[in-house]
């Protein structure tokens, strides 16, 4: 367990970096997002590896609720992230009930950048914030190449190299959950055993 608690410590820190990185860049820049928005939550299809979701299983875990969380994911039948609050009908307004451990691509969505094919950076901004903001979404656009956005794709690098045998797998953000709170709860169970099965 400790192997994982390492893990889930790396990629903290990793999170608090990107946190910073692409809210920097979001406050230059104005393209912050709105508030009460949760628009991009309302998606199940939001893809997120196993090892970004390690921090909020072994929050579950250390609550003692983590086999109940796994029970209600498998019964979950919503559209969305399972843990998206809905504020409207719609599911356009809500808010992150885990927003401390929520994942890394979480915390980059809204105002981000890419690389093109010639690679050339391009940014990428939320319809919500695009049409909210048209006048700072121009501006940036005519300052991408003094004032760079982050990389979503460099983001999830960042965090893919520390274990990039579950870093590198993409799955819709509740079956990522789902895979990170099985492999705690396995290895809970042959730490119970007097075995640690992801010792290093
Ligand atoms: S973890 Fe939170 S911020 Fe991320 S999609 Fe789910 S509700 Fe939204
Ligand atoms: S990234 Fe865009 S859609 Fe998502 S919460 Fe922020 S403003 Fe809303």
């Amino acid at each position: 367990m400790q192997r994982l608690r390492d893990l889930s410590s790396q990629v903290e820190s990793v999170f608090t970096s990107l946190a910073n990185e692409f809210g920097e860049y979001q406050k230059t820049t104005g393209l912050s997002c709105l508030d009460g928005c949760g628009a991009c939550c309302n998606n199940p299809d939001i893809e997120v590896s196993p090892l970004e979701m390690l921090p909020l299983a072994l929050h579950f875990f250390d609550q003692g609720i983590a086999e109940s969380m796994l029970d209600k994911l498998a019964e979950y039948s919503g559209f969305a992230c399972a843990h998206y609050h809905r504020n409207s009908l719609d599911g356009e307004k809500g808010y992150c009930t885990i927003y401390t451990w929520r994942p890394g691509i979480c915390r980059m969505f809204g105002a981000a950048g890419y690389s093109n094919k010639h690679g050339m950076p391009g940014l990428s901004v939320c319809k919500q914030i695009k049409q909210a903001m048209p006048g700072k979404y121009q501006n940036a656009l005519i300052t991408i190449s003094s004032t760079p956005p982050p990389s979503i794709s460099h983001g999830r690098q960042r965090i893919a190299q520390i274990d990039p045998g579950w870093g590198n797998e993409l799955l819709p953000i509740n079956d990522a959950l789902r895979q990170a709170i099985s492999k705690v709860l396995t290895c809970a169970y042959y730490m119970d055993e007097g075995e640690d099965i992801f010792a290093a």
